[in-house]
């Protein structure tokens, strides 16, 4: 029996692990090594570790808690997780089960990209996520948002931090009302609602070519995946995934369920490295107050 089961073995479950480590808590931690990052070419904006390898920065993580022999970190798959008296029961792939008095779920999340030929070839070499993530690289460039709506009109407006060179290429109706059509044209920003064929580069990004047979020179395409949860863990111990597919959890992580958190990506549109580590660290003290609160009240009915 653990004291706390961590599913996922990103930075926001290794963080929650060297917190309950140093805690002297029994940790089991399970990862499948699936990170959402896999395809990036450097880490940044994580002090002291700017650029670094998502493998290298996880390689470390590893090396550094395998120096507590009370938190074991398995390779393995979780393939069903449950309430039951003690806490939680996990099930592998194998057929294993292991128990917790606590469960983190790390479990990230999975991007959908667009079908269209070529993002998923140039993901992370010209297609991105986050201007904070990648913007710096590829900073005056020509620069495309591949989006639609409100979401588009914020993440355009924010890429003028990086360039001023900014195209919206909405791949169909842009879904923006006419202010913001104003205030684009305004900033010289263009926006094309031609649908989109695909993307050409020889290493890299180069160029999209448009259903209609036009093309753009661009460097950088920010695209606003669809973000699915990777498994159904979350809903088999009763939580509800919400509209935009986030385990529901307050700041902290507490889903609500006792003894249940969520941390990282999992929970929230805020996805980066550091502050998912910052909330695995989160969770990890206040679970330990709670394991501690449970120890003193057992005590004090004990007498
Ligand atoms: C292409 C790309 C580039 C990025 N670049 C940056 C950047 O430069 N800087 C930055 O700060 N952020 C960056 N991000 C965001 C950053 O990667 C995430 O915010 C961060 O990895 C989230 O950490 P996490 O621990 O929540 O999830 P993850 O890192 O995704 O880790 C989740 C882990 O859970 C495991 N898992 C899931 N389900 C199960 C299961 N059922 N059983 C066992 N294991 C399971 C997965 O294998 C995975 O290892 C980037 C994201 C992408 C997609």
């Amino acid at each position: 029996m653990y004291d706390v089961i961590i599913v996922g073995a990103g930075p926001a479950g290794l963080t929650a692990a060297l917190y309950l480590g140093r805690a002297c808590r029994k940790v089991g931690i399970f990862d499948n090594d699936q990170p959402r990052n896999a395809a990036s070419h450097g880490v940044h904006g994580f002090i002291s570790r700017d650029g670094i390898l998502p493998a290298e920065l996880r390689a470390i993580s590893r090396a550094q808690l395998a120096t507590y022999p009370n938190v074991e970190v398995h390779a393995a798959t979780v393939v069903a997780a449950a309430r039951v008296d003690e806490g939680f029961e996990i099930t592998l792939e194998n057929g294993t089960r292991h128990r917790s008095r606590k469960l983190i779920l790390a479990t990230g999340l999975k991007d959908e990209l667009s079908p269209v030929e070529g993002f998923s070839r140039f993901w992370s070499k010209g297609v991105f996520l986050c201007p904070y993530c990648d913007g710096w690289e590829v900073r005056g460039q020509p620069m495309v948002v591949h989006s639609r709506g409100e979401i588009a009109y914020k993440i355009t407006r924010l890429l003028t931090s990086w360039t001023q060179n900014i195209t919206l290429c909405s791949d169909g109706p842009a879904e923006l009302d006419e202010s913001q059509r104003k205030e684009l044209a305004l900033a010289g920003i263009q926006i094309i609602e031609e649908k989109l064929a695909r993307l050409e580069g020889a290493d890299s990004l180069e160029r999209i070519i448009f259903a209609d047979g036009t093309q753009l020179e661009c460097k950088a395409i920010f695209t606003r995946s669809a973000q699915q949860q990777p498994g159904e863990l979350a809903q088999q111990l009763g939580c509800k995934i919400d509209q935009d597919n986030f385990i529901p959890s307050n700041e902290a992580g507490a889903t609500g369920i006792p003894g249940l958190y969520a941390v990282g990506d999992a929970r929230t549109l805020a996805q980066q490295v550091v502050l998912a580590a910052a909330a695995g660290a989160g969770a990890a003290t206040l679970i330990n107050q709670e394991l501690v609160t449970e120890m003193f009240k057992k005590l004090v009915e004990a007498v």
